[in-house]
């Protein structure tokens, strides 16, 4: 979440009233921002990730864990540090940042600048995250812990999960059965964006996990922690009038999505056609990577069949009416929407030739009256339909102080958009008046339980970034079959279980092997100062950059004749480790990337524990969190095969995360001997 803006937010009566207000004004500053820097070219590489921790409270006497709700506090603690650190060493710009999120026991850090392209930020990552956990650690209790763990197992329990502890009677804005008011932020955005879309929607969101069933599990399963006969809110009857499915784990607010932590990477790219070719490019990486770094195996005491919080967080801000959804005539909605504002990618965006036509292949419906406004401007067709769709959905939250906007100025209103399509990624134009360029931000992993992990998929990713630009490579399958593959990512143990959709040939041209460091013709925007490669000695480039020449379609391009013909299902050490000469995989085309870097030995090594756990990830030879937390959970003593995560097993298991983070305990089936804190 960026900057708070503290103002009165409409409730959904009056704010409805304003939806076709800030839709038109956003896109009029979309324009502005369009006319001035659609030409904007030769942007060096700059990136950095965002990391959400949730704090936890141990008490270990009655070996319990509850989450910490004082986010405020502790971000003003951190505030102060920060400004203090800046006024005392004048290094404003590289102190870590911690933004409020939406649960009042989440943080988010980023860096306090972003990285660069130089190896040394690269191998600074991993450092940087332990900087900033070492931070949060600092103003904590000395018995609360920053947890990178992508969702709390007994969030929404019977009884006691939070410090201080408070009724879920008291839910006014989500009307939840399991969720109190105080769960959330109080920054008046979140309470209004959680009733927002509950006034919306015209009931509780509902939120269906499948169960593990395990040995003992009572079948059918009808969830007895369910408070079936409240009756406080005209939605309390909801779960027993079917909202609540038989053999799942029923969730019905916002915090049970929202209050999953993720971890993010945004990259600067060259001008704005690089932004949209790299966007594209890993729209169909997207769900291999949710598999890999899956980590969210435990909801409200139980065990779920599956790993990944994706489809949790899609249906706890799902705001779409019955027409939307398709279960009534339209009569007051616009349209039919297929997805949930945080949903999966729908439409590929680039010119590019590689991005054929028929690869949008799923229904995104857009609005008529914004596509053709954004083409009389002289917008493409494929970024007017991208925006299009993006604004076919209403604004949540609207504050009646900044209705009336400088639409030169401001990107606000567009934002507010813009920043509530929760999609695996994001394309993000610059700001106004910022010395900011076209950005691609790529959403879907899973936060991992340490910085290792989370600097080794982060690295993995901006080097997989650069070999994608560098090779030109083609990895288009039809949104589809992306779909299909994000269903398959959640599923238990996916990385073994499943196989995925992918492109069988990624190179441009039927001939080309992948071009080499020194065949590279200079930089598309070498006339405006654009990065043009620094060699060292040996020919290698020297740092990781942007601006990569697009050549056009080679003459011996290989156009299968049908789409079918282009793909196939592969398992995911296929996708790694490759399947032919014409797909030699995305782990050895990282490796052939970096044959092209000037790496000295010492940084080729740390680059190499990287990523040997991404492969070991992908080989199964360690296991995924998701994958050692179900473990942990079913080989516990108190475990009795029947499905439920009780308090005590719940401690045990993040007393051995913790212990883990700190390099305390070892864990050789889940990290390698060498993931220790380096510090
Ligand atoms: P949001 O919450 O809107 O996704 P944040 O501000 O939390 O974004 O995080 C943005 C990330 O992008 C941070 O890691 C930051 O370091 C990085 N960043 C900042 N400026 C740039 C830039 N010009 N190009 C690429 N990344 C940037
Ligand atoms: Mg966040
Ligand atoms: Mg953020
Ligand atoms: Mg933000
Ligand atoms: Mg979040
Ligand atoms: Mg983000």
């Amino acid at each position: 979440m960026g900057l708070l803006f503290l103002g009165t937010p409409l409730a959904w009566d009056e704010a409805r009233q304003y939806a076709d207000h800030v839709r038109t004004h956003g896109i009029t500053q979309f324009l502005h921002i369009w006319d001035r820097l659609k030409d904007r070219c030769g942007d060096e590489l700059l990136w950095g990730d965002e990391i959400e921790y949730m704090v936890a409270l141990f008490d270990n006497q009655e070996r319990n864990v509850k989450l910490s709700l004082r986010q405020t506090e502790i971000l003003a603690k951190l505030q102060a540090i920060v400004s203090d650190i800046a006024s005392e060493c004048g290094q404003a710009d590289s102190v870590p940042t911690f933004h409020p999120e939406y649960g009042r026991f989440m943080l988010e850090s980023t860096p306090g600048s972003p990285y660069t392209g130089e190896i040394r930020d690269l191998l600074g990552v991993e450092a940087n995250m332990r900087y900033r956990r070492c931070l949060a650690r600092k103003h904590l209790k000395p018995n609360e812990v920053p947890f990178t763990m992508t969702s709390f197992p007994r969030l929404g329990t019977p009884g006691v999960f939070t410090e201080p502890y408070f009724d879920p009677a008291d839910a006014v804005s989500s009307h939840s059965l399991f969720l109190p008011e105080e769960i959330t932020n109080p920054h008046a955005r979140f309470p209004t964006l959680t009733a927002n879309i509950r006034r919306r929607r015209g009931s509780k969101v509902a939120i269906n996990l499948p169960l593990f069933i395990d040995e003992r599990t009572p079948r059918p399963f009808v969830d007895r922690t369910i408070p079936w006969q409240r009756n406080i809110y005209p939605e309390d009857s909801e779960a027993k009038r079917g909202a609540a499915l038989l053999d799942h784990i029923y969730m019905d607010a916002m915090g049970f999505g929202m209050g999953c932590s993720c971890l993010q990477l945004t990259f600067q790219a060259c001008n704005i056609t690089e932004a949209r070719r790299l966007y594209d490019a890993l729209v169909p990486i997207a769900p291999l990577m949710l598999a890999l770094t899956a980590a969210s195996p435990l909801w409200r005491g139980y065990i779920a069949d599956v790993d990944c919080r994706w489809d949790v967080v899609s249906a706890s801000v799902d705001d779409r009416t019955e027409e939307e959804r398709g279960l009534k005539p339209l009569k007051e909605s616009r349209f039919r929407i297929p997805k949930s504002r945080y949903a999966s990618v729908s439409l590929y965006i680039s010119e590019y030739w590689m991005n054929r036509p028929e690869y949008n292949d799923i229904e995104a419906p857009h609005d008529p009256d914004i596509f053709e406004r954004l083409r009389q401007h002289g917008v493409d067709d494929l970024l007017s339909r991208h925006i299009a769709h993006l604004f076919i959905r209403d604004p949540l939250v609207v504050f009646s102080e900044t209705i009336d906007q400088d639409d030169q100025n401001s990107n606000d209103h567009f934002e507010n958009i813009q920043s509530t399509n929760w999609q695996t990624l994001r394309f993000k134009p610059p700001p106004a008046n910022s010395p900011i360029g076209w950005r691609v931000e790529f959403r879907p992993m899973e936060v991992q339980l340490t910085d290792f992990e989370n600097a080794a998929y982060a690295v993995f990713i901006v080097l997989l970034s650069r070999a994608i630009l560098h090779f030109n490579l083609n990895l288009y399958v039809p949104i589809s079959k992306v779909d299909e593959n994000m269903a398959r990512a959640q599923r238990r143990d996916a990385v073994r279980s499943q196989k995925f959709y992918f492109r069988k040939d990624v190179f441009p041209s039927a001939s080309s092997q992948p071009s080499r460091a020194s065949s590279i013709p200079s930089s598309p925007c070498s006339e405006h100062g654009g990065q043009i490669p620094i060699n060292g000695v040996n020919g290698k480039e020297k740092r990781l950059r942007n601006c990569f020449p697009l050549p056009p379609m080679p003459d011996d391009a290989f156009i299968p004749r049908s789409i079918e013909d282009e793909y196939e299902e592969m398992s995911l050490e296929e996708i790694m480790n490759g399947k032919s000469a014409r797909f030699p995989g995305l782990l050895n085309l990282v490796y052939m990337y970096l044959e092209t870097l000037d790496v000295d030995e010492e940084s080729g090594r740390k680059i190499e524990e990287y990523l040997d756990l991404v492969r070991r990830r992908t080989n199964g030879s360690l296991r995924t969190a998701a994958s050692w937390m179900r473990e942990f959970v079913r080989s516990h003593p108190a475990y009795k095969f029947d499905s439920a995560v009780s308090d005590e097993i719940n401690y045990d298991l993040m007393v051995a995360i913790d212990e883990i983070e700190r390099g305390l305990r070892k864990a050789p089936d889940f990290l390698p001997a060498n993931a220790r804190p380096r510090n």
